[in-house]
């Protein structure tokens, strides 16, 4: 399905979401009040144009209400977020995802409207600081404060097994969902799936269980 997106603010973060966006086929305007980097921005998305988004006129100029999803990437001024979220919630926009650069312009994000807050570096910090905490967790999705879904890299001694034989339901209390041999992905493996050197079981548990299974195959 091709959604429409504009993306305000076409520093790194703007610019990675765009690229990614446009690499999946969809329709893409990229909005900056710098020429330069929409001149930079050309290549990567659909359409790009020079506005300052704390201007009404700006925004309705460009049709903006009819797009299905908005991200304010604006970066340092803070203040030019909050008044292009405040004007594209007035105008009717369905979807707005902004950037906050702290908890606090995040409140007001989400006070002015703002549908999904991001906080990209207190995440990616987060993340760096949890794979250096549990190196075999490759990847992690939390569910909510308790619960994640991660991807650990089993330990040596646990290849040549059954899953029936690891029983890390009575052990640990975790489910696995899917086991990952290299490129393959198995969904929902029976309990006499053997797991190999190497591969990864995408499990599902409360945290403290997914770090006690995780930290024992350190
Ligand atoms: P990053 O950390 O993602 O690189 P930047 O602060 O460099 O963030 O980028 C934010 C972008 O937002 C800049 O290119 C800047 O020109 C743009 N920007 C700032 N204010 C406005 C505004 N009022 N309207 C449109 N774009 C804006």
């Amino acid at each position: 399905m091709i959604n429409s997106y504009a993306v305000i603010g076409l520093g790194r973060f703007g610019t990675s979401i765009a690229t990614k966006l446009s690499d999946a086929g969809q329709e893409v305007l990229g909005i900056d009040i710098n020429e330069e980097r929409v001149e930079d921005a050309n290549s990567v998305v659909t359409h790009a144009m020079i506005a300052d988004t704390t201007e009404i006129e700006a925004l309705k100029s460009i049709g903006i209400r009819n797009f299905d999803t908005v991200i304010v990437a604006i970066g340092n001024d803070i203040q030019a977020s909050i008044l292009s979220v405040l004007l594209l919630k007035e105008l009717g926009v369905k979807k707005v995802i902004a950037k906050a650069l702290n908890k606090l312009h995040g409140k007001v994000l989400y006070k002015v409207g703002a549908d999904w807050v991001v906080h990209p570096e207190r995440d990616m910090g987060e993340r760096v600081a949890h794979q250096l905490l549990s190196p075999n967790v490759l990847n992690f999705i939390e569910l909510s404060d308790k619960y994640s879904v991660e991807e650990i890299k089993i330990p040596d001694c646990m290849s040549n097994k059954s899953l029936r034989e690891l029983d890390l339901r009575a052990k640990y209390n975790l489910s696995v969902i899917a086991i990952r041999h290299n490129s393959t992905i198995k969904i929902s493996p029976s309990p006499d799936e053997s797991i190999a050197k190497d591969d990864v079981l995408v499990v599902i548990g409360e945290n403290a269980d997914l770090a006690r299974f995780a930290n024992m195959t350190d």
